[in-house]
């Protein structure tokens, strides 16, 4: 039924996953290992059909759908429309239909193209930002730079999605700990999404990051200076209604709130965690 691995954020783990894409486009970033072992294809449409036909065997009336792999808005414009309408069709019990998003993807439509794609349902999208920081986004080969990345998250947010953006501490490793944690703020200050989450860097086997840290060229950063990023991160974003959330079972301190509002509040829980004698470090990654 599915290409396997399949992918799908914390947040949509009670979604039906339908297949509209394998792999990622790009697959190039180095910390990412999700679709290493995946050639990206696009599912043709009798393909995406059939699959749906055989998911709804099983799952009649799902209220939310996430759309995988990788990045659904490589598609043609009109594709996603006819998609969406076909999937409305056929669940039309749906209240939020998702997807994630490639920076490039959202660069490469018009407004009016993504306009288009959201009044005809798509709601959520999540943009893995990862660093906002030319030096690490170059590093880690994401394929935009600062600004591409601020200008594909406005793109979004001002079509009409919801946004979530994720970043991922400790991406910078020991050198760029604190460009990483100010040029991330500033990104997620500038595109002001509707969800920010934060996870933490775990280096894979199968990812060419833990190549670069075993032939000594990315230090990871400390679990205190993960803390330590944290909080300047933290103090450097200027969002507005924001839900923040950092957690996922990466994170080492347990966090969520409204960004601005509660920013005092999840930084001083955040020093006063690094500070306590009761942290136990888990150790810097699974390598
Ligand atoms: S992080 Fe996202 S864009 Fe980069 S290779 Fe992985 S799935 Fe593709």
């Amino acid at each position: 039924m599915y290409s396997i691995p399949l992918y799908r954020p914390p947040s949509e783990a009670r979604s039906l996953i339908i297949q509209v894409t394998e792999g990622c486009s790009h697959n190039k970033c180095r910390f990412c290992y999700m679709y290493k072992c995946k050639q990206f294809r696009l599912k043709s449409d009798d393909e995406i059909k059939e699959h749906i036909n055989e998911l709804k065997a099983y799952y009649k009336d799902p209220d939310r759908i996430f759309l995988a792999d990788g990045n659904v808005l490589c598609l043609k414009t009109d594709k996603i429309i006819s998609l969406l309408k076909f999937v409305k069709a056929e669940f039309p019990s749906v209240q939020r239909i998702s997807s994630y998003s490639g920076p490039l993807d959202l660069i490469r439509k018009s407004d009016d193209e993504l306009r288009l794609i959201r009044e005809h349902g798509l709601e959520l999208l999540y943009l893995g930002v990862e660093s906002g920081s030319y030096k690490v986004l170059s590093m880690m080969e994401k394929g935009v730079n600062q600004l591409e990345m601020i200008e594909a998250g406005q793109k979004a947010v001002r079509a009409g999605f919801k946004l979530s953006c994720m970043i991922i501490s400790g991406l910078g490793g020991e050198e760029l700990m604190n460009e990483h944690a100010i040029e991330s703020a500033k990104v997620i200050s500038a595109i002001n999404p509707h969800y920010f989450s934060l996870l933490r860097l775990v280096v894979e086997e199968e990812s060419e990051l833990a190549e670069d840290v075993r032939k000594g060229r990315f230090k990871l950063l400390s679990p205190v200076g993960i803390l330590d990023e944290n909080i300047i991160m933290l103090e450097n974003m200027e969002l507005t209604d924001c839900i923040f959330r950092a957690n996922h079972v990466s994170n080492y301190l347990n966090q969520s709130g409204i960004l601005n509002k509660d920013k005092d509040v999840l930084v001083e829980r955040l020093k006063k965690f690094r500070d306590s004698n009761s942290f136990i470090p888990m150790g810097n990654d699974r390598l």
